[in-house]
């Protein structure tokens, strides 16, 4: 299969070429015509395996058209469980979006205020953000989730590990009930499950 047969944008297409990828790994190849027919989904994906570009790629492709809902509030909403893993993430976004002039960023604990509170004092595109510092500026009302379109939870059975829970719990419960979920995880384990029923609808699974 093609990066072209996936009916990505000329533009997308444009940006993987210029990443030098070819062809589409295993979990592209079954995940972006999933989340392209706008199914929830839940998959079990590594890192290393282009899971990253497997969600980011038809996030992209839905930014590409404009929202008609109000509000400064982020469309795409990655939480991931660490700084490294955020940092990745919206490199990726930014790589693979480049020249559709997407205004994106994230929001991470142990990081200033300052800047976080100017990407979001205008409308933002793609966030990616741990879950405990984006819980914080929901609270603060700093952000808000009306716009929200797509959210997906990156490697979800680390951040149940590492104790977000909850706080992934109160976010999702602030987001629109008409959104697209997409979960990504290491592992199958029954927490996972538990979580995955919560927050997604009639997901379309993938195990590799
Ligand atoms: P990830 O699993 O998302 O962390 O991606 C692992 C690495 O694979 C990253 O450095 C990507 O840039 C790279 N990558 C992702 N998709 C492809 C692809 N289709 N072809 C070649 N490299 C890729």
């Amino acid at each position: 299969m093609t990066f072209e047969e996936l009916n990505l944008t000329p533009a997308i297409l444009k940006a993987v070429t210029a990443c030098g990828y070819t062809t589409p790994t295993p979990i592209q190849q079954q995940a972006i015509p999933v989340v392209m027919t706008g199914s929830d989904l839940i998959a079990t994906a590594q890192t290393g395996t282009g899971k990253t570009a497997a969600f980011v790629l038809p996030a992209l492709q839905r930014l590409s058209t404009p929202s008609s809902v109000p509000g400064k509030g982020p469309r795409v909403l990655v939480l991931t469980p660490t700084r490294e893993l955020a940092g990745q993430c919206i490199d990726a976004a930014r790589s693979y979006g480049r020249g559709a002039r997407l205004r994106c960023g994230s929001i991470l604990g142990g990081m200033p205020y300052r800047e976080q509170l100017r990407l979001l004092s205008a409308p933002v595109d793609l966030i990616v953000a741990t879950p405990g510092r984006l819980l914080d500026h929901l609270e603060r009302g700093s952000i808000a989730l009306n716009r929200l379109e797509m959210l997906v939870l990156d490697e979800a059975d680390r951040m149940l590990d590492m104790g977000f829970s909850e706080d992934m719990e109160k976010i999702v419960s602030a987001a629109p009930q008409e959104r697209q979920t997409l979960m990504f995880t290491a592992t199958m384990g029954t927490t996972v499950l538990k979580l995955a029923e919560k927050m997604l609808r009639n997901p379309q699974r993938i195990e590799l």
